[in-house]
């Protein structure tokens, strides 16, 4: 049920919007009372879900509070930021960007802004940038995202077109997984697509260099070089040519491009022999996935992150696409190439022209198109020509050449490639402006003017996901302090600078707005129609359905696209485009041996601004690791568990080493998640190297040349307290894990460890020390309440888990057994659980395994026993891995 307003009194209401994490654009149901209480479930009226919710989004609840808000408008002065109104700051704002623009013109101007924000947002502030400042230096966060895939598609199928649905993926008989964590990034469409498994026959094929939680669930593992995608795609092309798995009619009719592909792929050694030996991997392996694709009909091949972070991201795109539209398999029931979104609404980011490269409403940089959008708008001006990339716009902003940026919902400072090189370009910047819901992110930071926005829950408006269905978010408590939605802060600024075209009432006149835009002069030129959706009243848009585009005017959603070939290309044929294989942009050297690769973890979600308000959710995996092989480890002197500085040309960092079989020899893996306020010396992105696909600007993630070091610490410790803002001395490695009633903080350093007074004070302090062991121990107490605990040791070994003694933080008075305990850390007799596996219903390694040894010989046997995996079902396919080791185990002890 939508509504208008907040209730006043608290009566608790179910109203279904829409979840803010990844793709997938999973429905949620929240029972509110307005008070920002909330219970959250899938909404089983939601096409994307039909009830389900992975850990991320089952959490949401946990993560509504007021924790860490920007609540304010705030301005930066010599000694800090002030509170401001939002005249004051709207008209600084305005105030400085007219001056730069009428001093320096347009293009010394941009804004950066994300997927996290929703269509009517985008829609607003493209507009006051494209419509009305007249630059295109406006640039979102999905072009780290998404940017290649839009490439390949624009240059396949003449647009931003995703031809299948999700229910393309449970039908197909073959799933392919190129680049793509499904299991972990994706969750809820992977416990659609095991669901889908359970009903009829489906082998599925994972493509990537790690052994992911995705490539151990399915039938075939590939797990190739890195960058090795194309070869492996082309070769497949050769393939289907030469085995008769060409679809020949649909090739004729409904392609171009044929016989230049025949010809590029003929450049090369295409033998199943040649292209093994330069993926990496058994011929017989290669064999495998080729045969199945050329017999299963119903093929799906998704791609995601692993495809699209490269230098070479539009060609792996474009070489899959290839595979799929010289078979046939395409437009039909469970056959498609098919482009898995990572952010909630990076599609309706797309569609709007929140990239730098596209107008609005699908529309490119050529005169029509600018023509027929500055009609539309009625705008004084149109941004002639394309605008800066992300990655661009930094080193414009580094240079000069940019000296105001507006940052939307997004940290660049953590997420962007040399994320060292970005906060110097925003010291430089002569004006940064930062609207964001939270106050202390790496980005705010570096703000001249902060702006509150509207968070999830407060948010009115829409967003499209991977399948191109848009769907409602919708507020579910007053928005806290002085919060606005972001397009009302753009539209205010707008009207301050003088712009007339900006008067919208309520999100609902936006969408309007942008729905008879894409109609607009487009008589099926545009596949992205949605003049079925224009002209909706209020009420009309509060309770819109999730609805798929396009959905022309007089006529209905669409399902899948290109069913009758079709493409939106002018003479409706895709086209089949030759691409070449090429090695890594920037290879490994004698100096940097090991190739970086980045990514994420099941249960945080980008920079940890929102998922770690959810304690659960810091526990799967809770400090920043880098995973390497056995054989490297031994080569650079790495212990697993112990600490080891990665290095690249661009940065270093420290981080738990991981030593693993599931990263190949010669690789590394690092996630990507940690900020400054977090573990300063754990972040990802400035070790990762800033080169870009040169067509589609996204950065190369996922190969950046490295070496590896032991950090060589001499002890260890942890600090519990409930202060998120604790200060380390030099020297001290540190990184903080939010717990429910306190902070964890993993110190580690070499020499001397600092004293405990230093750590936690010494009044009322008791200490318990061990000099034997080397063990040091204090424990503060206030009025019978735990308030700080400190432990050094010479080696983590010695140390106890930390989850009981956190735990304790939320006692009111401690008991007098636990009084006792809590100098040693753990209640004699009881055992730790081990690392968290079920998020949920916070069931550790030790309980799974227990129960496993018992007897339990199935996920849902394990469910039954402990709980484990019976909620989101997230963590189902690591209690399978489980099952599988322990049955290996015992069949080699037998
Ligand atoms: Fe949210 Fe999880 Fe669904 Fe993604 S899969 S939309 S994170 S609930």
């Amino acid at each position: 049920m939508a509504r208008d307003a907040a209730p006043a009194e608290a009566v608790t209401t179910t109203i279904r919007t829409t979840c803010p994490y990844c793709g997938v654009g999973c429905g949620v149901a929240a029972d509110t009372n307005g008070n920002r209480e909330l219970k959250v479930a899938g909404d089983p009226a939601h096409p994307a879900n039909g009830g389900r919710l992975c850990s991320k989004g089952t959490a949401l609840g946990a993560t509504f509070g007021l924790q860490g808000r920007l609540l304010h408008p705030r301005i930066r002065e010599a000694d800090g930021f002030r509170d401001a109104s939002w005249d004051e700051a709207l008209d600084a704002v305005a105030q400085k960007f007219r001056a730069i623009v009428d001093q320096h013109g347009p293009d010394s101007v941009a804004f950066y802004v994300s997927g996290q924000l929703l269509t009517e947002d985008y829609y607003a502030v493209n507009k006051l940038a494209k419509g009305y400042i007249g630059t295109a230096n406006i640039d979102t966060n999905s072009r780290l995202c998404m940017a290649s895939a839009v490439a390949a598609h624009k240059k396949a199928f003449g647009a931003d077109l995703v031809p299948g649905t999700y229910e393309d993926i449970e039908a197909a008989e073959l799933l392919v997984f190129s680049g793509h964590n499904a299991a972990w990034t994706h969750p809820v469409l992977f416990r659609r697509v095991e669901a889908a498994g359970d009903r009829h026959p489906q082998f599925r094929i994972c493509i990537d260099p790690r052994r992911t939680e995705t490539a151990k669930s399915c039938d075939l593992h590939l797990m190739i070089k890195p960058q090795s995608d194309v070869r492996l795609w082309n070769g497949l092309c050769a393939y289907l040519i030469t085995h008769g798995g060409v679809d020949r009619d649909f090739v004729r009719d409904h392609t171009e491009g044929y016989a230049e592909l025949k010809a590029t792929l003929e450049q090369q050694d295409q033998s199943p022999e040649a292209v093994a030996r330069d993926c990496g991997i058994a011929t017989g392996d290669l064999l495998a996935f080729y045969n199945r694709f050329l017999t299963t009909a119903r093929t799906v091949s998704l791609f995601s992150m692993g495809s699209n972070q490269s230098a070479q991201g539009v060609a792996k795109g474009l070489s899959l696409i290839n595979a799929h539209l010289l078979s046939g398999k395409i437009g039909k029931l469970g056959s498609a190439p098919f482009s898995i979104t990572g952010q909630p609404n990076a599609m309706g980011g797309r569609e709007v022209g929140g990239l730098a490269n596209m107008l609005a409403a699908h529309m490119d940089f050529d005169e029509v198109s600018k023509s027929c959008v500055k009609r539309f708008w009625n705008s004084p001006t149109i941004a002639p020509k394309a605008g800066l990339k992300a990655v661009d716009m930094f080193r414009a902003i580094h240079s000069g050449a940019i000296k105001a940026v507006w940052v939307m919902a997004t940290n660049p400072l953590v997420s962007l490639p040399d994320a060292d090189f970005v906060a110097q370009a925003l010291k430089r910047c002569e004006l940064v402006v930062v609207s964001d819901v939270i106050a202390r992110t790496d980005t705010m930071a570096m703000a001249h003017i902060q702006l509150p926005a509207a968070a999830w829950g407060e948010k009115d408006g829409t967003v499209t996901n991977s399948e191109r269905v848009i769907s409602r978010q919708r507020p579910l408590a007053p928005l806290p302090g002085q919060t606005k939605a972001d397009w009302r802060i753009v539209a205010e600024v707008a009207r301050r600078m003088g712009y007339a075209g900006f008067e919208w009432q309520h999100a609902g006149e936006v969408f309007d707005e942008y729905a008879r835009l894409t109609a607009f002069e487009n008589d099926g030129y545009r596949f992205l129609d949605l003049g079925g959706m224009a002209g909706m009243t209020k009420a009309e848009y509060d309770n819109l359905v999730p609805t798929r585009w396009p959905f022309r005017k007089g006529g209905k959603p669409a399902g899948r696209l290109f069913a009758d070939g079709g493409f939106n290309t002018p003479n409706g044929r895709a086209r089949l485009s030759p691409v070449l294989a090429q090695g890594p942009a920037s290879p490994t050297t004698d100096a940097f041996p090991l190739a970086l690769n980045s990514g994420r973890i099941r249960d945080q979600w980008h920079t940890m601004t929102r998922t770690a308000l959810a304690p659960e959710l810091n526990r799967h995996i809770p400090e920043p690791l880098v995973e390497i092989h056995p054989r490297d480890a031994e080569r650079c002197f790495i212990t697993d568990q112990r600490l080891a500085r990665v290095v690249t040309f661009y940065g270093d960092a420290v981080l738990r080493a991981k030593v693993t079989e599931d990263v190949r020899e010669g690789d590394i893996c690092v996630p990507m998640h940690w900020t400054k306020s977090f573990a300063p010396f754990g972040r990802a992105n400035p070790l990762i190297n800033p080169e870009v696909d040169p067509t589609s600007g996204q950065p190369e993630f996922k190969h950046t040349p490295a070496m590896v070091t032991p950090f060589g610490e001499t002890w260890h410790g942890f600090v519990i307290h409930g202060d998120d803002e604790l200060a380390f001395g030099p020297g001290v490695i540190w990184r903080r894990t939010p717990f429910a009633h306190c902070q964890v903080y993993e110190i580690a350093g070499r020499g001397q460890p600092p004293a405990l007074d230093t750590l936690v004070g010494a009044k009322g302090a008791i200490s318990l020390d061990d000099p034997a062991g080397g063990i040091r121990r204090r424990v503060l107490m206030e009025d019978g309440r735990l308030t700080a605990v400190a432990f050094i040791a010479p080696s983590a070994k010695r140390l106890p888990a930390r989850d009981w003694l956190a735990e304790r933080f939320g006692d009111e008075a401690l008991s007098p057994e636990d009084r006792a305990a809590v100098l040693i850390g753990r209640l004699p007799g009881v055992e730790d659980q081990g690392p968290l596996v079920c998020a949920c219903r916070g069931i550790g390694q030790r309980k799974i395994e227990a129960a496993i040894a018992a007897g339990c010989q199935s996920a849902d046997a394990v469910g039954d026993v402990t709980s484990a995996g019976t909620q989101c079902g997230s963590c189902r396919p690591e209690i399978v891995r489980m099952i599988v080791r322990h049955k290996a185990k015992e069949a080699a002890d037998a």
